[in-house]
């Protein structure tokens, strides 16, 4: 059916039909017409057919051509979003993330620890860390950054993930200078002697050192310079005696052809076949094992099903050339801005009318180099009608930017005649969504940034205090920590930090308004804010909070975070609780009709601790009000029901001052260990077990106290204009 050089270009599905819309082109059974009338343009439209036979073509290569162990990993920076992420996984493929982006969309796609690949050239300590609790491989650019992992890797010794060394094999394939990776003086990867160095402290530090890497560059199309490569790098591999359980990879960069003039193309199998073989031939010459081979292509995976779609403007003549002005350009695809890529186009309806004079056809940005496509030959064509433009999967929207307020286009992915957004085009508003008014400017701009994170049963909304023009007001925390009618909150933590000051500073608010001196799960979330912000860095800092200081150390790329939570304190002042001073150990009340036996601890914050044989939700629900208010407690107190598992273990319920019933909460947990702990039932390294799940709380010898747990990011958003002023109104 494919009758044009050009229509080759476009996914395997595509069709040159009849449809309701006239003779025109579609993909896996889906009217495009239809398509951009209902998205709108630009639009790129992924063929998951096209997807998965590239994958194929890949495969099954390897398995003719290469008769060792071999893999594919997916080069995300091609184009990674959670539907690509998701689509991966149906073929078993590694994904290499380029920096904490790629590793977030690869975590929400559910992308396995062993598939999980890291590449960069100069990994953050964030990317380092987070590499380490998500990825299986983090590929090593160099040695400053296998100092990082080495000192990262003495806190936490278990867990790290393989090590690949990559090398810079001074093989310069043809291509735009731009996209060369291989060559000497490339910013990417080691020297031989380098990767020699990085091999021996690898081995002296029991760094899980067992690949090799190289990338030539991307869009090559001529195989040859690969030879040298993998015979340098079989070199290294022999001098490093490797061993039998190594991998050799070859990384990505087989080009795809853009232009009809590219026609006909060497395949994915030509190139496969290419490398294998000198691979096989190059370690049956030296005598070294095979390695396990993996290839990393990116483009040649996703370039050919993806479309972009295009509405004509504008149809302009200057002196030389015919301009067809079209609504998407170097915004949504700055590839021809940066190496002229070159690419090829049709029409939507009646795809194959005859050829005309070539034409320009460029995007709507202010730029002269905002061209798409640059003397085509090309049909007339009238405002209004549809421009397809294949081969527009890859490094089009990865690389896209919201130049002069463009807003990224809509993805949809078409499947056996259905079409679904897999991304949906951006707003105007979000373009503003982290901007901020300046400092006493008269602008009506009051959206509040939030982020809300899950500490173990109790979620925080974080908000800046200099985002807010007016403190909140106790109605306005009420309302927004609603669960019906605001973002639905445990609290919120109120960022009060100042750039000049080098401890960080928060003040925590209950639901009800009030505000509590500190919180452990509170604190945790405030840790991971400042880690996620890149405020912190993988050392312990200081936190204040109206009660006291607290060191947090961020681990586990930002998934888990310890406290050291300051000092319990027994002495009954510092509650407070009434009566002569003392340390209230043991101490009866009468609520309810019931003895209860209870203990007071200060965490920064009060606490009475109930002891119990047996507790329940319900006691916690009907006593935690009374105990809360009890006349002894001025201040009025949180209330914990412990009971005692074993020396290690403790369970509790919780009562929260302005808070009620609580599923977890950090200092809770420190206060009811620590009461175990000073009444000998437990020792000093306590898990807590609550209803929103556990803490591990270690007791040193004068009581201070540290606090380890999980945090995990929510969401973020804007506290919308409206509801803002909705919120200006005490209530
Ligand atoms: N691997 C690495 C390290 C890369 O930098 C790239 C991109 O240049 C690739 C793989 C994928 O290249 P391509 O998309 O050309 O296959």
């Amino acid at each position: 059916m494919k009758t044009s050089p050009r229509i080759q270009l476009f996914p395997h599905t595509t069709r040159n039909k009849t449809t309701r819309s006239g003779n025109q082109l579609t993909i896996a059974g889906c009217d495009l017409t239809e398509l951009a009338d209902q998205y709108g343009t630009p639009l790129y439209v992924y063929d998951a057919a096209t997807l998965n036979a590239a994958v194929q073509s890949y495969q099954l290569a390897l398995t003719q051509f290469y008769p060792g162990h071999a893999g594919i990993t997916y080069a995300g920076k091609a184009f990674l979003s959670l539907a690509i992420a998701q689509w991966t996984q149906r073929h078993n493929l590694w994904v290499d993330c380029t920096g904490l982006g790629e590793l977030r969309i690869a975590a929400a796609a559910a992308v396995p620890k062993e598939r999980t690949l890291i590449h960069g050239v100069n990994k953050s300590p964030q990317v380092l860390s987070t590499g380490i609790s998500q990825a299986g491989t983090i590929v090593v650019d160099n040695l400053t950054e296998l100092e990082r992992l080495k000192t990262l890797a003495q806190s936490n010794p278990t867990n790290i993930p393989d090590i690949w060394l990559r090398f810079r094999p001074g093989a310069a394939v043809e291509t735009h200078a731009h996209i060369q990776t291989g060559q000497h003086d490339s910013k990417f990867g080691m020297s031989g002697q380098e990767i020699v160095q990085a091999a021996h402290i690898c081995r002296a530090n029991k760094l899980p050192f067992n690949g090799l890497h190289f990338h030539l560059g991307s869009q090559f199309h001529i195989p040859d310079p690969i030879e040298h490569a993998i015979r340098r790098t079989l070199d290294l591999a022999e001098e490093l005696q490797m061993g039998a359980d190594w991998t050799l990879c070859l990384g990505g960069g087989w080009g795809v052809p853009y232009h009809e003039d590219d026609l006909p193309h060497a395949s994915i199998e030509d190139f496969v076949h290419f490398s294998a073989g000198i691979v096989v031939d190059g370690c049956t010459q030296r005598g070294i094992p095979l390695p396990r081979l993996q290839l990393e292509p990116g483009r040649s995976l996703v370039a050919q099903a993806g479309v972009a779609i295009y509405r004509t403007g504008t149809i302009k003549h200057t002196p030389e050339r015919r301009w067809i002005l079209l609504d998407g350009g170097l915004a949504d695809n700055p590839r021809f801005a940066l190496y002229q890529a070159r690419y090829s186009a049709l029409p939507i309806v009646e795809p194959l009318r005859p050829n005309a004079d070539s034409a320009w056809l460029a995007g709507p940005f202010c730029e002269s180099g905002d061209v798409l496509i640059e003397a085509l030959p090309f049909p007339e064509i009238d405002p209004g009608e549809l421009i397809a433009i294949p081969v527009s999967g890859a490094y089009q929207l990865s690389m896209a930017s919201n130049y002069n307020g463009a807003t990224r286009p809509a993805v949809l992915w078409l499947e056996d005649g259905q079409a679904t957004v897999i991304r949906n085009r951006e707003s105007p508003d979000d373009l503003i969504r982290h901007d901020k008014p300046l400092p006493n400017s008269s602008t009506n701009f009051s959206s509040v940034l939030f982020h809300k994170f899950h500490g173990l049963g109790n979620d925080y909304i974080v908000v800046r205090e200099d985002d807010l023009e007016t403190p909140f007001t106790p109605a306005q925390i009420q309302q927004i920590c609603d669960r019906q009618y605001g973002f639905g909150s445990d609290g919120i933590a109120l960022d009060c930090s100042k750039p000049k000051d080098d401890f960080f500073t928060v003040r925590f608010f209950n639901p009800d308004g009030s505000e509590a001196e500190k919180s452990g799960n509170g604190l945790r979330i405030f840790a991971r804010y400042l880690w996620d912000a890149e405020r912190v860095g993988l050392e312990a800092f200081q936190i204040m909070t109206p009660g006291g200081e607290v060191r947090a150390l961020v681990h586990q790329g930002g998934e888990s975070v310890t406290i050291e939570m300051g000092k319990a304190d027994f002495d009954s002042r510092q509650i407070p609780t009434e009566g002569a001073h003392r340390e209230s150990i043991n101490e009866m009340m009468l609520i309810d009709g019931q003895e209860l036996t209870y203990c007071v601890v200060s965490m920064g914050n009060p606490h009475c601790v109930v002891l119990c044989d047996e507790i329940s939700v319900e006691d916690a629900k009907k006593w935690g009000p009374l105990i809360e208010k009890e006349a002894r407690f001025p201040n009025r107190t949180n209330v914990q029901f412990l009971k005692v598992i074993d020396r290690d273990n403790i369970q509790i319920e919780i009562w929260e001052r302005g808070a009620g019933y609580t599923l977890a909460s950090g200092s809770s947990s420190c206060a009811a260990a620590a009461v175990a702990h000073r009444l000998g039932l437990c020792d000093g390294d306590i898990t807590v077990h609550m209803p929103g799940g556990e803490l591990e709380i270690s007791i040193g010898e004068n009581f201070d106290i540290n606090m380890a747990g999980p945090v995990a990011k929510v969401w973020q958003g804007n506290i919308s204009e409206e509801v803002f002023d909705d919120l200006t109104t005490d209530k």
